[in-house]
């Protein structure tokens, strides 16, 4: 609506901002701040069982209910209903919801409390841009005796026996090995990866139905003519909503893609990216995320990226009008200095990332998915392993930490060297 807050960084200005607008709530949001900070200590005890070795770990989520707070087995909302009734307070401590694509009655507790905490020491973003993790990292790789390969889509995971020896590649040929590893997402590694016979052999057949893949999404990549101190771009992010209902938003817009978008999320990676201007002198970015539903687009299904024809595109230039028109209403000084725009729909991201259906955070954060234990760096095939954000939560951090139990687990006694190392701080959490 009309109403702004400012998420500011640092946990007692943060305190203290929310606290100055909601003067009768302090004692519920400090309780709120505190209750972030005691789950966040947690976080290691609650993913013990995917760090263990199998056995162990489904030992210890037989009883990991019992011997964990039940906080962190409810919905975002239940836990803040305890602290406090104000429900625009709610609203407001909840606004990051797009950052785990679950509104507050849906996403798990546990999910909201960690990117909640992160975000109290403020935001960040890699020098010189996303591309950079990819950029520093294949040179460890490489000297590690390992090799990366882009263009090289995987067409199934080779088993014989119940046991993994390799690769097939779209183009047809094998590449063998003694051990797999699946980044591609849990939901898309069962269901293409995986020949239906070993998907059967292993229960995944059920399995894979006890989770759901999370909200697809829209996403604008705007350029702009001049750099961000001229155009007033500012480095924070701004998320937008049309009432202090997330959930009722959410369920409206699924009625009808007419209705307001429950959740704009804008940011301007070029002003966030110190190295920028070097690189790129007077141009700047906007990204603009939205979620949206993927039958929106299924007519479409199987056609080819830029070849989909003028309802596709008047399609895309409606839904691009939207929501260059909630930027520009932040920023209307933006609209003169457009230089580019496109917009990326459920389609165009199963095309390039070859997920399963457009989704922006593989699989949904609700608390059911936390009690998946069988969701596990191990899988039931031998020397085949999953890692990456499925493993652990979503975000870069989350899929950071599923290398690190992927590692874990495929290190097997050796693992303690990896403690060691998170001991050390080489490796953060
Ligand atoms: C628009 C958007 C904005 C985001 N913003 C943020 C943010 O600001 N901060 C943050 O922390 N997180 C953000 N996220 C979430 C974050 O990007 C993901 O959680 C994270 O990248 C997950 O990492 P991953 O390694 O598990 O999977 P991915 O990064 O999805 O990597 C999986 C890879 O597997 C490849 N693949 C799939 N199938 C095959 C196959 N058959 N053969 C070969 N390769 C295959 C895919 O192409 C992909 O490259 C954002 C996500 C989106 C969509």
């Amino acid at each position: 609506g009309e109403d702004y807050y400012d998420f500011v960084a640092g946990k007692e200005n943060f305190i203290e901002q929310m606290a100055f607008r909601f003067p009768d709530e302090a004692a519920a949001i400090e309780k709120y701040v505190e209750l972030l900070y005691k789950t966040s200590s947690l976080v290691p005890k609650f993913f013990a069982g995917q760090a263990l070795p199998k056995v162990a770990g489904s030992l210890y989520n037989r009883f990991k209910e019992k011997l964990l707070p039940d906080y962190l087995f409810k919905t975002t909302y239940e836990v803040l209903f305890e602290l406090t009734d104000n429900q625009e307070l709610i609203a407001v401590l909840t606004a990051q919801w797009g950052d785990y694509g679950l509104p507050p009655k849906k996403s798990a507790f546990i999910m909201h409390a960690m990117v909640a905490k992160h975000y109290l020491n403020g935001g960040a973003y890699p020098v010189g841009g996303a591309a950079k993790i990819a950029e520093t990292i294949i040179p460890l790789i490489q000297a590690a005796g390992g090799e990366v390969f882009t263009y090289a889509g995987v067409d199934e995971v080779l088993v014989r026996n119940n046991k993994a020896y390799g690769v097939r590649l779209v183009k047809g040929e094998e590449i063998t090995a003694d051990a797999v590893v699946s980044c591609a997402g849990l939901v898309p590694t069962i269901n293409k990866l995986l020949s239906e016979e070993v998907v059967k052999a292993n229960g995944y057949d059920k399995l894979v139905n006890k989770v759901q893949t999370s909200s697809a999404h829209l996403c604008i990549y705007a350029g702009f003519k001049g750099n961000a101190e001229e155009l007033g771009i500012p480095k924070k992010n701004f998320w937008i909503y049309p009432t202090y209902d997330h959930d009722a938003s959410v369920e409206a817009f699924h009625e009808s893609k007419d209705y307001d978008f429950p959740l704009i999320y804008i940011s301007f990676p070029s002003a966030k990216d110190p190295n920028w201007d070097e690189r790129y002198p007077n141009k700047s970015t906007v990204e603009i995320v939205t979620v949206c539903k993927p039958e929106w687009f299924e007519q479409w299904q199987g056609t080819t990226w830029g070849k989909r024809g003028e309802e596709y595109d008047d399609l895309k230039q409606e839904l691009t009008d939207r929501l260059m028109a909630t930027l520009y209403k932040q920023m209307p000084q933006l609209k003169d200095a457009l230089d580019y725009v496109e917009l990326s729909t459920p389609l165009s991201t199963q095309w390039f990332q070859w997920n399963e259906g457009g989704e922006i955070y593989g699989i949904e954060h609700d608390v059911d998915r936390f009690r998946q234990n069988w969701i596990h760096p191990k899988t039931e095939i031998k020397n085949f392993y999953l890692t990456g954000s499925d493993v652990v939560t979503a975000g870069v951090g989350g899929a950071l930490m599923g290398g690190v139990m992927t590692t874990m687990a495929m290190m097997g006694l050796k693992a303690s060297k990896v403690t060691e190392l998170l001991k050390k701080g080489v490796i953060s959490t």
